[in-house]
């Protein structure tokens, strides 16, 4: 691989930016995090998708130095997260799945804080607190208290404030959960703008398949595994086992459980309204569908092919596994 699709390019020789090897998590007797490895180049967007419960927030605790590591090693700008933790401390930003901002303090306050925490110098603070502000829109705001702010102004705000000690890499943990779907573009914009500004790497985890195509690479999780790993577009190219057929019919349960007993059919599951099949070859098989359908006494609507999103990759490759895909959200 040469360089990887999505935002910005990467060269195949940069430095890696964070390295995991063979890392373990057990709690008591439960395995949260079972060998994983990967590496993130410097510069990319690297992130951590599946459903709740896959091992994401556990992976970036382990990697920003909150919880120990059973076993195995991360590397983070080439400090050893277990050996070195404050040399790693020091050049990460972490934004936690929780809102942790002080909500009795200005926007202004929490930035403050958090620079003296860091240590930044007192004459810096106040252009880069400055330039924050700028950079997460938060401007006019800066006055007003943290509990007046709205979801993703708030996340905005932690984003501001995971960068005021100019980090080198920053973590993010699902920090567009709960957000109405306008906000979490633009919590991505912001991101990307703010990592080719800044020259960051991040590593971000997600539950929503939809912002996949944010980042450079990406790894699936499932129930503490990678079940892949690669660009979005690689993804989708090497792990659909066929073609897709969007398929509209009602009623849905029952549709998509005679569809389930088609040899043809490879791989069905219902996404919103409708029913993605999986088959070698979906101009022969939409008509076969329909008659199908019509014969017992269904009502189909439109029944077409379609691009592959991600959440089409994911089911499909944890539907091997017996894996429980609720939670996965489109
Ligand atoms: P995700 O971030 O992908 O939703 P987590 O890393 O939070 O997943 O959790 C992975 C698994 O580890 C889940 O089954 C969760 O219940 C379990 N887990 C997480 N934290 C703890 C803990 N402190 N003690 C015991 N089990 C935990």
């Amino acid at each position: 691989m040469n360089e990887f699709n999505g935002r910005g390019l990467i060269a195949a020789d940069a430095p890696n930016a964070i390295e995991v090897d063979h890392i373990v998590k057990r709690y008591g007797s439960f395995l949260a995090v079972d060998d994983i490895s990967f590496a993130v180049k410097e510069g990319e967007i690297f992130g951590l998708l599946g459903p709740n419960g896959a091992g994401k927030s556990t992976l970036i605790r382990m990697m920003t130095t909150l919880i120990p590591i059973t076993a195995g090693t991360a590397r983070v700008a080439g400090h050893d997260v277990a050996r070195d933790p404050n040399a790693v401390r020091h050049t990460i930003g972490v934004i936690p799945q929780a809102l942790t901002s002080d909500l009795d303090l200005t926007v202004e306050e929490n930035l403050n804080i958090y620079a003296k925490l860091y240590d930044v110098p007192a004459k810096r603070r106040k252009e880069a607190i400055a330039e924050l502000l700028e950079t997460v829109d938060l401007t006019k705001w800066r006055d007003a208290q943290t509990k007046t702010l709205s979801g993703g102004m708030r996340r905005r705000l932690e984003i501001a404030r995971g960068l005021v000690h100019s980090p080198k890499i920053f973590f993010l943990d699902e920090p567009t959960t709960g957000l109405d779907p306008v906000s979490r573009v633009s919590v991505w914009e912001m991101l990307t703008s703010i990592k080719a500004k800044r020259k960051l790497t991040i590593l971000i985890t997600t539950h929503y398949m939809d912002e996949a195509e944010y980042c450079n690479r990406l790894v699936l999780l499932d129930r503490g595994r990678i079940v892949a790993m690669g660009t979005p577009t690689e993804l989708k190219s090497q792990h659909m086992k066929g073609q897709l057929l969007m398929i509209e019919c009602l009623p849905l349960g029952p549709a998509l459980e005679l569809l389930q007993t088609v040899p043809e059919v490879l791989d069905a599951a219902v996404f919103g309204s409708g029913i993605h099949a999986v088959v070698a070859d979906a101009a022969v098989m939409a008509p076969k569908i329909r008659e199908l359908l019509l014969a017992r006494q269904f009502r189909p609507g439109r029944i077409e092919q379609i691009a592959p999103s991600l959440e089409d990759v994911f089911v499909s490759l944890t539907a091997a596994r017996g894996a429980n895909t609720n939670g996965v959200a489109a």
